[in-house]
């Protein structure tokens, strides 16, 4: 789309509602960046992880150390990888460790802020696509187009299962539907930021969806959106 004002565009919603891959697309079509804040919430887990030999979760610690915490993106050809102080953890982040921990950590309000602050530079020069949790509420609430996926947490359990059947940290589905349904929980019921609609989302059901009629419903409400710019 040629010569259109750029605007912000925020996804949030449920894990494994496929906000990341239709974000994605969208950024192709747009020729926008794309920020998976996710991504950055499982990169500051590993961050956290390292901190003790045990892999224990420790807030404080964490907390005094935000500012040793480096996150870079790198666009390549099919895809996107994230750094972590210089290092490419783009596979270590989606590994079961980090998966499970990520959303005990992300109810940390200090560590909160410090991401926010991050993906706000991000968006400094609009034309960007974010998906995460809070990204039309706390991140963007200026954003011109907002969406809020939701779906039946054993659909989204079974994607997610045959996504990553073919690697090597494979989970059982019942492992997977486990995880998500805590997951969900924890990001619903926390205290800071946690995942709702933005008033002025438009709430897709993704349950009896494919992607790409998923990717049509929000391709034509930014057409749209942009055609009144
Ligand atoms: O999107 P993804 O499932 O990779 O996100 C991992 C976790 O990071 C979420 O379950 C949530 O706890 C946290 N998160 C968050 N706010 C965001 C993005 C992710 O709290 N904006």
């Amino acid at each position: 789309m040629a010569n259109h004002q750029k605007i912000i565009i925020a996804i949030d919603g449920f894990a494994a509602t496929g906000k990341s891959s239709i974000a994605k697309r969208l950024s192709n079509s747009l020729n926008y960046i794309h920020i998976d804040s996710g991504s950055m919430y499982r990169a500051a887990t590993l961050f956290a992880l390292r901190l003790d030999s045990k892999n224990n979760l420790n807030p404080k610690k964490i907390i005094q150390s935000l500012s040793e915490i480096k996150i870079e993106f790198k666009t390549i050809e099919d895809g996107q990888l994230i750094f972590l102080n210089n290092e490419n953890v783009s596979s270590e982040i989606r590994k079961p460790h980090v998966t499970n921990q990520v959303s005990k950590l992300a109810k940390i309000p200090e560590l909160r802020s410090y991401l926010v602050k991050l993906q706000k530079e991000f968006g400094r020069d609009k034309g960007i696509i974010m998906d995460g949790r809070d990204i039309g509420t706390i991140v963007f609430p200026e954003a011109e187009c907002k969406f809020f996926l939701v779906g039946n947490v054993e659909v989204r359990a079974k994607r997610r299962y045959f996504e990553q059947r073919n690697k090597d940290n494979k989970e059982t589905y019942e492992k997977v539907l486990k995880s998500l349904i805590n997951r969900d929980k924890l990001d619903t019921d926390r205290i800071s930021s946690p995942l709702v609609k933005a008033e002025d989302a438009v709430k897709i059901d993704v349950s009896d969806l494919t992607i790409d009629d998923v990717y049509n419903r929000m391709w034509s409400h930014i057409k749209k959106k942009l055609n009144k710019i």
